[in-house]
């Protein structure tokens, strides 16, 4: 996607240890506008399938995935963050480990609102080795509801989240795949898949 290609370029900042910083428009500061146009490209790309929920992770995804979820007219359900969990069989729980600080947490999604009627497209801002989106995938499976797609912001093509997904058969679409970037320069390179 064009403009989301640019605006990275503009303003994403690249650091060391593989972190795309892109706080001043996608995951701290937000541009919304930009977010709906990328809401109505997944609209466009995910126009075939019966999608009645999108389902995100806390925290940064849910901002993406409200404008998204206003594009297809579904609701949003975020999976939670926990440190530790009473496992009261109220939930569906997986665990992930977060690529940016390193450790590993549960997530959690009340059953109350996941369930085999519901045809799932999950959103996140990033993908990287694709421990996030395999925990959401972990708790659809468990649901018995239908993943239909991930939709990603930014794709670091240079880790293998995106490949292990398209192996899956897994329709995946990144708005943004970034081939390669580098924290001396700041230069960034796109591709396709
Ligand atoms: P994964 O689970 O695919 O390894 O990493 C995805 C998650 O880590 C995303 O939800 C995102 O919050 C975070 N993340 C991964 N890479 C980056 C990055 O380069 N920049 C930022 N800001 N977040 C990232």
């Amino acid at each position: 996607m064009k403009i989301l290609e640019e605006r990275i370029i503009k303003d994403g900042i690249v650091k060391e240890g593989n972190v795309l910083k892109v706080d001043s428009f996608l995951n701290h500061q937000m541009d919304v506008e930009l977010f709906h146009e990328m809401g109505m490209e997944w609209k466009r790309l995910f126009a075939d399938k019966p999608i009645n929920k999108i389902l995100t992770i806390e925290a940064s995804g849910i901002g993406i995935a409200c404008v998204a979820a206003e594009c297809f007219h579904v609701p949003v359900v975020f999976a939670k963050k926990a440190q530790s969990i009473n496992l009261d069989g109220e939930m569906y729980t997986s665990k992930v480990e977060s690529f940016t600080k390193k450790k590993v947490y549960d997530i959690i999604v009340s059953k109350k609102f996941l369930g085999p009627d519901d045809h799932i497209l999950i959103i996140d801002d990033f993908l990287a080795n694709g421990c996030a989106v395999m925990g959401l995938i972990d708790l659809i499976n468990a649901s018995g509801a239908t993943l239909e797609g991930v939709g990603i912001a930014i794709e670091k093509g240079f880790q293998k989240g995106g490949a292990e997904i398209r192996a899956k058969g897994i329709p995946l679409a990144s708005l943004a795949i970034v081939d390669s970037m580098d924290a001396a320069t700041g230069k960034i390179t796109f591709g396709t898949r």
